[in-house]
This record gives C-alpha cells, structure tokens and sequence, in this order.
C-alpha cells in the first residue's frame, strides 16, 4: 500500500493564533491535524480578525496540507444534549459559532462529542435497560435537534460526531448511538463520523487482534456505514476494555497495544481523512508519527 493514501498528525496548539497549529504540525511531520479554534475552555471568543485569517492562509498553503486534513475540535463546554433549555441554548449558539469559524477558515470539518444527558440515575434504574435506553433516546433527540438547527444555520462545514469513552453520562459510546443520529439528520451530505480507537476501546470495542479488529469494523460497516467514517483519533488506552473511563495513553504503552495501529494504517477505510494523534506526551509525536507510517506495508 501506498504511505500517501495516510493522512497522519496530532491535535497542535493553537495558543497566538490558529495558524500557529500549522507550524506544529509541520515541525512533527505531520499530515494532518486537529485544532482548537479558540479557547476551548471558554464560551466567548473574538472573532478571527483579517490579519490571523490572511496568516493561516499563507501558512497552511505553504505547509502542503491540505483542509480535508484538518480537524477542528469544539469547545468542551458545549453540550448539544443539555436538559436545561437555557444551557442548551448557550450550546447551540456556541456550536454555530465554531461551524462559522470553520468555515472562514476553510476548513469542512467539525469535530464534536454529541453530548451527554446529565440524568443521576439511582442504581436501581441503571440495572434497568429500557429506563437507560428511555433517557438515553431523550438525549439523543436533543442531539439531533441541535445539529439540525445548526446545520441549518450554517453552510458548508460538515458536523463530525466524535464515539465516546461513555464515561459519566456522555452519549456516543455505541456505534448504535452514532447511527441513531446520522438517521434522524436532514442533510446527510453534511454529517459523519470520527473514531476515537481508546473510546472506542474503552466502551468494550475490542481492536487489539485481527479477528477482533475485523469484527468491530464489520459491525461498524453494518451499524453506522463506512461512508461516514471521516475521521480518526489515534490514541492508545490507560483504562481497560470496557472500563468506560477516558485516559489516552501513547501507541503501544498503553491496553490497546501496536497490533491495533497496524492494521489501520493498513486499511483503505481509513484513507484519506485525517488520523490524529491526541496521545500523552507530544514530545514524542513526530516519532509515533514516523512509527505508524513504518507500519505501512
Ligand atoms: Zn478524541
Ligand atoms: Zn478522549
């Protein structure tokens, strides 16, 4: 297989200026990669003035790469599922706000977790499936109801629904969730996927052996649809399969081990979209990087 059919990077610092994570990802030797484009950890943000706008241009054209291979990552504040009205409200106003900085930008990517309902169960009620499923269905319908709404609101860049850990009460753990939205979406030319392989892990998908591997793919295939598939997050994990717990750990230090990483970087599904590295410690990025393209055969 051909190295130039994988698109492979790390989520970089935007801190100064967006066009700053380009920089960093030119200095790993990276491909791809993901970014915040304001603080995530704030509601409000400035808008991107001319100047910035202008430098991200002319550094990313000069970088070679290309914004089919840039992933943006909302704020982690925003809840597309919030209960309350106000709060979901807030989200929505701030997701539209990220599509539109996007979309300035170029870009035709939004990467966001769905979102997570909130609800404390009592024990009793999580023993019991069809209570979860009656919550868990509530939340999603509000997931959808925001995407809608913000898809309409907005042109061009596509809403990219992160799989989640599971871990509290995020949403998104099973493929099952995923596909739940993608069906209730109205324009489906503007939606698809990104593939966290530690969430992915940790909500009890098993990818570490190729039999494994080829049957969470296959139920992948069946469940949500290979054509959504947009993007992926390359993380190994701390926690276990199907611990539901979030902890990235760096390629093949952690549960997950090298195997798994092989046989991406050895499949066609994942050509051509962005594989982006959020491991632990990214003074080693551009040797994982290096390392995942030697897997290529
Ligand atoms: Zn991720
Ligand atoms: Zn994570």
């Amino acid at each position: 297989m051909d190295k130039h059919t994988k698109f492979v990077g790390a989520h970089t610092s935007a801190s100064g200026g967006v066009f700053n994570a380009v920089k960093h990802a030119q200095e790993i030797g990276a491909n791809a990669f993901a970014l915040f484009t304001k603080n995530q950890k704030r509601w409000d943000a400035k808008p991107l003035d001319t100047k910035t706008i202008d430098a991200w241009f002319k550094v990313l054209e000069a970088s070679g790469i290309q914004a089919k291979h840039i992933l943006p990552h909302d704020s982690y504040l925003i809840n597309l599922g919030n209960p309350d009205p106000e709060k979901l409200e807030k989200s929505r106003v701030a997701f539209i706000d990220e599509l539109e900085r996007c979309d300035i930008l170029g870009l035709d990517k939004l990467n966001f977790h769905p979102g997570s309902h909130l609800v404390k169960l009592k024990a009793a009620e999580k023993r019991d499936p069809e209570f979860v499923q009656k919550i868990e269905n509530e939340c999603l319908d509000l997931i959808v109801e925001s995407i809608n709404y913000a898809l309409d609101k907005t042109k061009n860049v596509k809403a990219i629904i992160e799989n989640t850990a599971g871990q509290g009460t995020n949403l998104g753990y099973k493929f099952e969730h995923l596909a739940y939205i993608i069906e209730r979406i109205e324009d489906k030319s503007r939606v698809g996927v990104c593939i966290d392989t530690c969430h992915m892990f940790t909500a009890g998908y098993d990818i570490r052996t190729r039999e494994t591997y080829d049957k969470t793919w296959g139920d992948f295939d069946s469940i949500v649809g290979r054509e959504y598939l947009m993007a992926m997050h390359i993380n190994d994990s701390k926690p276990a399969l199907g611990s539901r717990v979030d902890r990235h750990h760096s390629l093949g230090e952690g549960e997950i081990g090298l195997d798994n990483f092989r046989f991406i970087m050895n499949d066609s599904r994942m050509d051509d979209i962005p594989l982006v590295l959020e491991t632990i410690d990214e003074s080693i990025w551009k040797d994982e990087i290096e390392l995942l393209y030697s897997f290529v055969k």
